[in-house]
């Protein structure tokens, strides 16, 4: 079988070019063309025997662009890649003013179940490699023709139930050769795998951890997230403490608004209690406007009711901001291009 070369850390990679019988020095060079997601025709310092040998040695193959919409709002691009065996996730690139961030897909479908997650209805099909994580990227800065600045792992799929692949994204994707993205402006958000939060903290990987809390008592949240019932609130925040411990980094929380269900007065106040104790340190809290999937019959609250939430946070002492949300004309919230996609092929 040829080898997943675009997975391959630069040192993996010299093993690689030396038993194709090119020197060492060409992995670096091999590394910084993939990353850009260029075609081995495009690494034009690579000599015409080396580029024939990857051809035939190497499995290099990009994911292709299925479907690209582009907001006229405020530009921001969502990509729906396919892969090599025709399954297809999503990318958000996204402009703010103090730079770029790209959204990606860590598997194709997702087995955790939620409820109010469109990339989870039709479950988990299979894990992404880490060349086709990171695929997303070069691909969307090759496009876009920008620098991508920033990275959140907050697409389809959850990062930490692939965790090997998405450990070895983390590294191939902030190496200097590559894209060279800072792990400081990475973000890894979870619903709450807790045994890989700690091993996340131990391997020297400075991300921010951001967690999807969505409920602030374990009745209400097992209803929500199925995840809940295996590792509860208090597992979770202890977790989320070691993080912060270990790594030094200030751990965010995720809460989407839904109406009825964890909206009220009662739940801010006790969400804010949970953060509070669990963290110690200052937390931030990201309120969500549900998007709503026609699937799931959950509907989001009214802008009112959001403001009067992130007021009773405040006034209990946790930080929290009503995410803008970017790229609304095109549906930029992930998960619901690929079931478009599934829909069309089932019908
Ligand atoms: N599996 C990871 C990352 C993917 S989802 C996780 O659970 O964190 C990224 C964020 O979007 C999560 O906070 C998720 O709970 C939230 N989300 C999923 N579906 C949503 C929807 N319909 N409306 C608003 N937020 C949603």
């Amino acid at each position: 079988m040829a080898t997943d070369i675009m997975s391959m850390t630069v040192d993996e990679l010299k093993g690689f070019v030396k038993s194709i019988g090119e020197p060492e020095y060409r992995a670096a060079q091999l590394f910084t063309w993939m990353s850009r997601g260029a075609a081995i025709d495009e690494m034009t310092n690579l000599s015409k025997k080396f580029r024939d040998a990857l051809k035939t040695e190497a499995d290099y193959r990009l994911p292709s662009i299925e479907r690209k919409l582009v907001s006229q709002i405020d530009g921001t691009v969502k990509y729906l890649f396919s892969l090599e065996d025709g399954e297809c996730v999503e990318s958000v690139f996204m402009k703010y003013e103090h730079g770029t961030s790209l959204c990606v897909s860590s598997q194709a479908g997702c087995a955790m179940g939620c409820k109010f997650c469109a990339s989870t209805l039709n479950g988990r099909v299979r894990n992404l490699t880490a060349s086709e994580i990171l695929g997303q990227a070069a691909l969307a800065s090759r496009d876009t023709g920008e620098r991508v600045d920033g990275i959140v792992m907050m697409g389809i799929g959850e990062p930490l139930d692939n965790y090997d692949n998405t450990v070895r994204f983390l590294r191939l994707v902030s190496d200097e050769r590559g894209l060279g993205i800072g792990l400081r402006h990475i973000s890894l958000s979870t619903c709450g795998v807790v045994p890989r939060i700690y091993d996340l903290a131990k391997e020297g990987l400075p991300v921010t951890l951001s967690v999807s809390l969505h409920a602030s008592d374990d009745e209400t949240r097992s209803a929500l997230m199925p995840i809940n019932r295996k590792y509860n609130i208090a597992e979770l925040m202890k977790a989320c403490r070691t993080y912060f411990e270990t790594t030094g980094r200030r751990v965010s929380f995720e809460y989407t608004l839904i109406s009825g269900k964890n909206d009220a007065k009662e739940d801010a106040v006790r969400l804010a209690k949970v953060i509070r104790s669990g963290m110690r340190a200052t937390a931030h809290v990201n309120l969500i406007m549900l998007n709503e999937v026609a699937e799931t019959g959950l509907s989001a609250p009214g802008r009112q009711r959001a403001k009067e939430f992130a007021e009773e946070l405040n006034r209990n002492g946790v930080g929290a901001t009503i995410r803008r949300r970017l790229g609304s004309d095109i549906n930029a919230s992930c998960g619901q291009l690929r079931l478009q996609k599934l829909a069309a092929e089932q019908a």
